[in-house]
Parts: C-alpha cells; structure tokens; sequence
C-alpha cells in the first residue's frame, strides 16, 4: 500500500501551504493558527490547561501493512484525546509533527491528515501548527493536544483512597483482539472464522477507537472520580500507575471484567481465556477510575442516566496489600503485568 517510490514526491513547502489552507479554520479563541513561527490561542481566565504529547514511531506502534494511512492519522489523535479525557478535561488544540521516509508520496500524507481531521472534527478540536521532516527510516508522527478545564477540576492518577471502588467505562480486550484478527488475516490472507459482525466490531475497535472524553468531563465535573487513567498500555500494567501515584494496592475480580460478546467469540475460537485479553490489551481507550463508596449511588444513577457503561472491577486496598486478583478459579493471586511495556 504505502511501499512504492515516491511518484509525487513530497515538498515541505507547498504541503505546508495545502495544511493551511486545509486547516484554516475561524475561531474565537485561535488568534493565530498554521501560517507562523507559533499558533496563538486565547484561553478563558479561571481555566487549567492540559497539555499531553504522544509520539508514534513505524514498526512500534503501527504496521503499515496492516493499518492504512487514515487509521494511523485517527489513532495517533485518539491516543492524546484519551490522555486530556483521562485528565477530566476538553480537547481543544492539536500540534502534529512528521517524519516521513522516502518511500511515502503526498497522496500517502493527505489521507494521514484526512485520519487527523476525522479525529478533530469528531471531538470539536482545531489542528494549529507542526513541523515537518525527511526520515530515514519509517513514519514518525508527534501529536500535542491541549486541553482546558475550569479550574479545581481534573482528574489526576493519584487521590485513590483504600476502600474506593475501582470501575472502568466500556469493554475490555477488544482492540487487541481486533489486531490479532488483522494480523492472522495478513498472515494467512484467509478472513476471520468470526461472525461477520464480531469481526467488524473488534477491527473497528482497534482501527477506530473512542476516547472517552464525555465520560471523563462528567466525572471531573461532578466530582465522582477520586482518580484515573486511561488504558492505553492494558489494565494490568495502567492500574499499578493508579497504586503507585496513590500510594495504595488494589485487588480486582478477574470475572468481573467487561467484555464484549465479538471479544468473546474470538476468545472461544482461539481456545484462550477472554479475561488475558481484558488484562493485557492495550489501545482499548477506555477510562479506569476509582471512586469513594459514598458517591457509588450517585455515580450508578448519573450513569445510566447518560447512557454511560461503567462496570466495577475491584476495590483500592492498603499499599502492603500489593495489586492482587481473585481469578475465575477464585483463587487470590498477585497480579502479573501482562500489558505492553517498551524496551522489554
Ligand atoms: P519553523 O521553521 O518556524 O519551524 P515551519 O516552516 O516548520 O516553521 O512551519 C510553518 C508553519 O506551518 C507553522 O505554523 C507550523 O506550525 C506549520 N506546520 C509545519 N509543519 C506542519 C505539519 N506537519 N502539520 C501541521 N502544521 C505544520
Ligand atoms: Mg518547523
């Protein structure tokens, strides 16, 4: 897909000049945006700003054999949108930065961009600025999200207090499913054995991924959330950060573990226990957080409510404790880190 000879090779100048003008967009609160040494923004008085960067590099993070150029653009956004929706906070502006090898053409950059502004337009966030280089070797590409929230209100990884309980939005497991059907499809050039509209759903998991930043301004909002993160690494290694920040253990019911019907079915067809899915699986994007017992009726209330899937997982023990897991043969057991870790 992406592998040919450039045919058009790439120019920083006049790619600049098309971002530009593809981006141009009239908002209040952007006094200045692509065109200048710096963007200039306008933020509310009484405001924090949040600010998050991401860097992605070809052949770590993704696979352009596997993922086309769109998905990686979109990806990359919603890895920064998750980490401002972890924060409690509003994505409003995104800085990107590129490394393109010569093996790329423009073509290929237009549809990395048009994955970008899906995201951006998705979450209401204006593109304002980057930089562009020559790589050597592979795509890099940079993302910087800035985000607001009034001030008081964030969420931060640490704040978990013992006897929270610790609850996660959506499912878990389905991303990383959805790149193992990707990947045993190239492998094998054979479609999944899967149920057509399991295999849709976890490949859309994976390719198009939610960040959950509704869900995140409501708990900062209504001060439900003592604590959270996003699972971008995989639960087993995103709650030690919670333990660690908070000075506190955890233990949580492995069968307790939302996971979708398609997670499932890919699971059962694989002969594996869905619940290492859950556990390892990066990407998933959703948010893990823990709340004091007084607010859980209200926080279940507000939930449903807003349409919102939120499922209890465990609760916060001492720091002795360690991070623990009652297994689904109920057995107690340290909790290994299954989930990705670089230089490993
Ligand atoms: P400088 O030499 O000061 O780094 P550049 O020529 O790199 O300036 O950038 C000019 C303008 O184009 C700036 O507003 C910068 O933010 C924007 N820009 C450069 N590269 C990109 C990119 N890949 N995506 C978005 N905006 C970019
Ligand atoms: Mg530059």
């Amino acid at each position: 897909m992406a592998r040919r000879k450039a045919s058009t090779p790439i120019q920083e100048f006049p790619l600049i000049r098309q971002l530009q003008r593809r981006f141009e967009r009239k908002s209040p609160s952007i006094l200045q945006g692509i065109g200048d040494d710096a963007a200039v923004v306008s933020i509310l008085s009484g405001n924090w700003v949040v600010l998050t960067t991401d860097l992605l590099a070809e052949g770590i993070h993704f696979d352009l054999r596997t993922v086309a150029l769109a998905s990686v653009g979109y990806r990359a956004a919603m890895a920064n949108l998750s980490d401002v929706a972890a924060m409690g906070a509003t994505p409003r502006f995104l800085l990107v930065s590129i490394a393109v090898p010569n093996t790329l053409q423009a073509a290929d950059i237009t549809r990395l961009y048009r994955g970008l502004r899906k995201a951006c337009e998705n979450y209401g966030v204006h593109l304002i600025g980057g930089d562009t280089s020559a790589s050597q070797q592979g795509l890099f590409l940079s993302i910087t999200l800035l985000g607001t929230t009034t001030e008081g209100h964030a969420l931060f990884r640490h704040g978990a207090k013992v006897g929270d309980s610790l609850y996660v939005t959506g499912t878990l497991g389905d991303s990383l499913a959805g790149l193992q059907v990707l990947t045993k499809e190239r492998k094998t050039a054979r479609q999944s054995r899967l149920r057509p509209a399991h295999r849709r759903f976890l490949v859309n998991r994976h390719l198009h991924p939610t960040a959950r930043v509704q869900e995140g301004l409501w708990l900062s909002r209504a001060g439900l959330a003592t604590s959270a993160i996003d699972l971008s690494d995989g639960l087993s290694g995103d709650l030690r950060h919670i333990c660690e920040q908070s000075h506190m253990g955890a233990l949580i019911e492995v069968a307790q573990l939302p996971i979708s019907p398609a997670c499932r079915a890919y699971a059962e067809e694989q002969g594996i226990d869905p619940t290492t899915l859950a556990l390892a699986g990066g990407e998933d994007y959703e948010l893990l957080f823990t709340v004091a017992p007084s607010k859980e009726p209200s926080l279940k209330r507000q939930a449903s409510a807003r349409g919102f899937q939120i499922t209890k997982i465990g609760v916060i023990r001492s720091r002795l404790f360690g991070i623990q897991a009652v297994s689904t043969d109920r057995a107690t057991r340290p909790l290994p880190v299954t989930s990705y870790q670089h230089f490993q």
